[in-house]
């Protein structure tokens, strides 16, 4: 244990982010480090808990509580007080394949049922784990793991997003020959074309994936499976195949006026956005730009805050963010208790800019909108929209109820639809003969194989749309049963 009265004497601080109305000059990281002191001092508030709830990812009422990878949380934190950062490094290896991605991106579920989190603020744990890892890249401590004997057998994992990447890693240090195939002209999937530069900087999956390469995965992108290949070539060549190929079906608005011109999906802005910014610095002019224009957002969750966020950077006029849930509580409900996730009102990066930038928070509660109105020329000139409450029915079921009276209208020239998405593209599961059920691809988590003997998959393809620190496990998880298979049959697919 760190320091045993640390979470007397000292307060946590928050991950460092730079001013608001400066990030969204330009596309760089909003967040950055703590210093090495102010880390060391976070690191001391650890209790070390006999039961850490931190590092235990467990289910309680249906919820994940703790780190779904198991990350040694407490023992870092120790280290990172002593200032043992190689041994953090070592420490947090173990579990975390990328930890430079989830130390930027992960929404910390381990914060929420940190034990101190009951009486105080949880220990900083998102802001020491991307540290020690930012560090081991300075330091030169993290340095290609070159397999040392090669098994003969070839394993082909198709899509790059975290859950093929972790996959990858894993089965590459077990000497299995991995070639990971990806549609995109550039690896990572959503974290590359979904998250947002500003959170999370393209260059730091270029360098793992550089990283990667070294040690001996090859990558092939700029190849949709299905289209250019066809899976029964990949089959043929390879001994087992792994369908790591997201959730990616955007759910679309169907409405009046939802075929009006400027109504774009919300993840076709984000990653035209993000292309043109890496391949030319928007020189291209091929990313829509909202500059001077009036915006709304229709969907309340993440991406939709990410739509928020590229807006406000382009200059948008307006920017609005429509949602159909209420305002979040600002403490804890008797249903989110510790250690489940607090799921309390927070104001997060782009709504942080928006109220500085325009001096309004961006999004509106329990709002519906009606139809969307077009210009003589089929473009998109207003929403209209009601307002609604969201009641408990006798059956004991939440519904929303409109508001008569409570009618507005919305001038908008561009309108994003982020409401969420259905899942997975059916069409190469279809080709590989593989069962989708619910918009999933069908697979135990117990051994991630698909109803075709030697086919795997992994991550949101698998759980549907979830977060990065899933697909990881997702794909450790798919690594382990592929390796037992590998060894186990005498494999001829
Ligand atoms: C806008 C947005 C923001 C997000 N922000 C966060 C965040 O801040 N924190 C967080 O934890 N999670 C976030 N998520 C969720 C997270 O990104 C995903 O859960 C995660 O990336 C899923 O990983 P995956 O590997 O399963 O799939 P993906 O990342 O979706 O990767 C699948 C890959 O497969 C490729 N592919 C598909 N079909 C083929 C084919 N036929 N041939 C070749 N390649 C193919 C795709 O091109 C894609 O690159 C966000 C998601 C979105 C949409
Ligand atoms: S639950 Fe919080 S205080 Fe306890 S070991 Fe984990 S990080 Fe430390």
């Amino acid at each position: 244990m760190g320091k045993p009265t640390g979470f007397m004497e000292y307060k946590r601080e928050k991950i460092k982010e730079k001013s608001t109305l400066e990030r969204i000059s330009n596309w760089k990281e909003y967040s950055s480090r703590l210093s090495d002191t102010s880390l060391k001092t976070q690191g001391a508030r650890c209790m070390n808990c006999g039961t850490p709830f931190c590092h235990m990812g467990v289910e309680i009422q249906g919820k994940v509580a703790g780190c779904p990878i198991n990350n040694i949380i407490p023992e870092w934190n120790d280290l990172v007080y002593k200032g043992q950062w190689k041994e953090a490094l070592e420490r947090l290896h173990m579990t975390n394949n990328f930890p430079e991605f989830t130390g930027r991106v992960c929404p910390a579920p381990c914060e929420g049922s940190c034990t101190l989190a009951i009486t105080d603020p949880a220990v900083a744990i998102k802001s020491i784990e991307r540290t020690i890892i930012d560090k081991g890249f300075e330091n030169g401590w993290v340095l290609p793991r070159i397999p040392n004997n090669r098994t003969g057998k070839t394993v082909a994992i198709i899509g790059s997003g975290p859950a093929g990447l972790a996959a990858a890693d894993q089965l590459n240090q077990l000497g299995h020959k991995v070639t990971v195939y990806e549609r995109a002209d550039r690896p990572g999937g959503l974290l590359m074309y979904g998250i947002p530069n500003m959170k999370l900087e393209k260059e730091v999956i270029e360098r793992r994936v550089n990283l990667m390469i070294e040690e001996g995965i090859n990558f092939r992108c700029g190849v949709n499976i299905g289209v250019d290949v066809e899976p029964e070539e990949l089959r043929s060549l390879y001994d087992a195949v792994i369908l790591c190929i997201g959730a990616p079906k955007q759910r679309h608005l169907y409405m009046e006026g939802s075929d009006a011109k400027g109504v774009h999906l919300a993840m076709d802005y984000l990653a035209d956005v993000t292309k043109s910014l890496l391949d030319t610095n928007f020189e291209d002019g091929k990313a829509l730009n909202v500059e001077g224009k009036d915006v709304i957002v229709i969907g309340g969750g993440d991406t939709g805050a990410d739509c928020v966020a590229t807006a406000i950077r382009q200059n948008c006029k307006s920017v609005h963010q429509f949602g159909k849930h209420p305002i979040l509580p600002i403490s804890r409900t008797e249903d989110h208790q510790w250690p489940r996730d607090p799921n309390i009102f927070t104001l997060d990066y782009s709504y942080a800019e928006v109220n500085d930038a325009k001096g309004y928070d961006p999004r509106e509660y329990c709002i519906q909108t009606k139809k969307i109105m077009k210009d003589e020329s089929g473009h998109v000139l207003e929403l209209h929209t009601i307002q609604m409450e969201k009641v408990l029915g006798d059956e004991g079921f939440y519904y929303f109820k409109e508001l008569p009276g409570t009618e507005r209208i919305w001038p908008a020239q561009h309108v994003f639809v982020a409401i969420g998405f259905e899942g997975v593209e059916k069409s190469l599961p279809e080709q590989f003969g593989v069962e989708v059920e619910n918009n999933r691809i069908r697979a135990s988590i117990k051994d991630f194989e698909t109803n075709v003997p030697g086919i795997f998959t992994a991550g949101d393809a698998r759980r549907g749309q979830s977060l990065v620190v899933w697909a990881i496990k997702e794909g450790r998880g798919v690594a382990a049963s592929v390796h037992q298979y590998l060894l186990e049959a005498n494999v001829a697919l």
